[in-house]
C-alpha cells in the first residue's frame, strides 16, 4: 500500500492473457515482454493463485480482475479493488529466485482484494487518499498479507514447503536482526507509519520495526497458536474468514474486534497473547509454533569451519568511496563506534578499493581483531574492533529431522496437503 495517483493508464501493445475462474473473467496484461518474459507460464501460475484464494475465501468478490504487469527494471505493486498494477523485472521468469519473488508480489497484491480493499481497519475507511490517516492495524493489513502471500504459493503448489520455510525464515531473520524491534511495538510502528515507515532514515533499523515483517511473523505465530488451542481443528484461516464475514465492506474492524474474532475462533482469550506480540517490545516466542509444526532453526554452520568475519555495517559505493549507510545496534561496527557517512579506507592498513569490502572481510575469521581506517568529515581515524559472525544464518527454518508423524500431519494441514 503506497501513496500514488488515483488514475493509471497503460498504453502500448501489451500481451494480454485472459482466463476465467468460477465464471469470473481475469486477465494478466504483460507490458514489455520483449521476448524475454515467459507469458504462458506466468498466466498459468497466476490462475493457480486465483483458484487457491477462491477456495480459501469461498468466492471471488469482484466481477472482473486485471493483473497489470509492467516489465522493466522496477519492483513493487499497488492494489486496487478489481486490479493490481505491478512493476517487475523483465528477467524474473528466467531464474527460480526472481520468479518466486514475482509470484510473491502477485500473491500479495491479489490478496489485498480481500485483506485491505474489503477487510480493513476501521480508521482507513472510507478511503481518503488526500490525508494522512492513523491506524494501529497495518500489521494485519500488510503483515498478514505478506504471510498469506507465501502460504498461498505453497498451497497452490507454486512454492515447495522448503521454499515457504525459507521465506518465513528470512522474515524472522530480518526481524531478529533489527534492533528497533526492542524499541517500537508492532501496533505503534503501524500508527507511526506516516512519520517513520514512509520517512526512513539511516537510523530507522535502530528505532523502529517494519509492520510488514513483524506482522508476517506474528501471523505465523498466531496461526500456530489458534491451531494448537483447537488441537488443529481451526486456524488463522478461520480467523480471517470470520473477520471478513463480520467486518468487510464499509464496516471495518477495530483492533479490539479483530483480536476478539481470533479469541472466538481459538476458543480462548488471546488478549494477553496479542498484548505481548503487538503492543510490547518483548521478544517473540517461537517455541510453541516450532513445536506445533515440528520445525527448528537450522543449527549453526559447520563448527569445524569458523564463520568469516562480519562487520555489521551497511555500505554503498559513491564516486569511488566506500561510505557507511547504516550501523545497527549490537554489531561490531556499532560497538566500536563506526558512524553513518564514515568512509572506509583500509583494514589493517591495506587499502579497500570500491566494491572490495565484502571480499576483504571474507579473508578474516569471526573473532579476529582488525583496525579499520576511516575518514570522518576529512579527519582520519583508526577504529579497532573485533569482527563478529553474520547472525542471519541462524534463523533459517527447516523441518525438524525428528518431527513426529503428528507434527508432519500438522505441517501438511498448514500447507494444504491434508
Ligand atoms: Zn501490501
Amino acid at each position: 500500500m503506497t501513496r500514488a495517483s488515483r488514475r493509471a493508464f497503460v498504453a502500448g501493445n501489451p500481451a494480454v492473457y485472459e482466463f476465467t475462474v468460477g465464471d469470473v473473467p481475469h486477465a494478466l496484461v504483460n507490458v514489455g515482454e520483449a521476448g524475454v518474459w515467459d507469458g504462458a507460464k506466468s498466466v498459468a501460475d497466476v490462475q493457480k493463485i486465483v483458484e487457491t484464494n477462491r477456495r480459501f475465501w469461498g468466492g471471488l468478490p469482484y466481477p472482473r480482475y486485471l493483473f497489470l504487469n509492467v516489465l522493466g527494471s522496477g519492483g513493487g505493486g499497488l492494489e486496487h479493488k478489481t486490479s493490481t498494477v505491478m512493476l517487475a523485472s523483465r528477467w524474473a521468469t528466467r531464474t527460480r529466485e526472481g520468479y518466486l519473488r514475482w509470484l510473491g508480489l502477485v500473491s500479495h497484491e491479489y490478496l489485498h482484494a480481500w485483506n485491505v480493499k474489503l477487510l480493513r481497519p476501521i480508521e482507513l475507511g472510507p478511503f481518503d487518499y488526500d490525508n494522512e490517516n492513523y491506524t494501529t492495524g497495518l500489521w494485519v493489513s500488510e503483515g498478514f498479507t505478506d504471510y498469506y502471500a507465501d502460504v498461498m504459493l505453497a498451497r497452490a503448489g507454486l512454492a515447495t514447503p522448503a521454499e515457504l520455510l525459507d521465506a518465513l525464515g528470512r522474515q524472522i531473520a530480518d526481524l531478529q536482526n533489527t534492533p528497533g524491534r526492542l524499541e517500537h511495538p508492532l501496533s505503534m510502528s503501524s500508527y507511526d507509519a506516516w512519520i517513520k515507515a514512509y520517512r526512513p532514515d539511516e537510523n530507522s533499523p535502530n528505532t523502529t520495526i517494519s509492520y510488514y515483517t513483524k506482522g508476517a511473523v506474528v501471523a505465523f505465530l498466531l496461526d500456530a497458536e489458534v491451531r494448537s488451542a483447537t488441537r488443529g481443528a481451526r486456524s488463522l484461516d478461520d480467523v480471517m474468514r470470520l473477520a471478513y464475514a463480520r467486518y468487510s465492506g464499509a464496516r471495518g474492524f477495530t483492533a479490539e474486534q479483530f483480536r476478539q474474532a481470533a479469541s472466538e475462533v481459538a476458543g480462548r482469550d488471546l488478549s494477553a497473547w496479542f498484548a505481548r506480540a503487538a503492543d510490547s517490545t518483548d521478544e517473540l516466542d517461537y517455541a510453541p509454533a516450532l513445536d506445533w509444526f515440528g520445525l527448528r532453526f537450522r543449527p549453526a554452520a559447520d563448527a569445524a569451519r569458523p564463520a568469516t568475519g562480519w562487520l555489521g555495517a551497511t555500505t554503498r559505493t559513491d564516486g569511488g568511496r566506500t561510505l557507511v549507510t547504516q550501523v545497527r545496534r549490537g554489531t561490531p561496527a556499532h560497538d566500536a563506534g563506526l558512524n553513518v557517512d564514515d568512509e572506509i579506507l583500509a583494514i589493517d592498513d591495506l587499502r579497500i578499493r570500491p566494491g572490495e569490502l565484502d571480499t576483504r572481510l571474507r579473508q578474516y575469521r569471526a573473532g579476529q581483531n582488525v583496525t579499520v581506517l576511516v575518514a570522518r568529515r576529512e579527519r582520519l581515524l583508526r577504529i579497532d574492533l573485533t569482527l563478529g559472525t553474520e547472525p542471519s544464518a541462524s534463523w533459517r527454518l527447516e523441518v525438524h529431522p525428528e518431527a513426529t508423524a503428528e507434527q508432519k500431519a500438522r505441517l501438511d494441514a498448514w500447507l494444504g496437503r491434508g
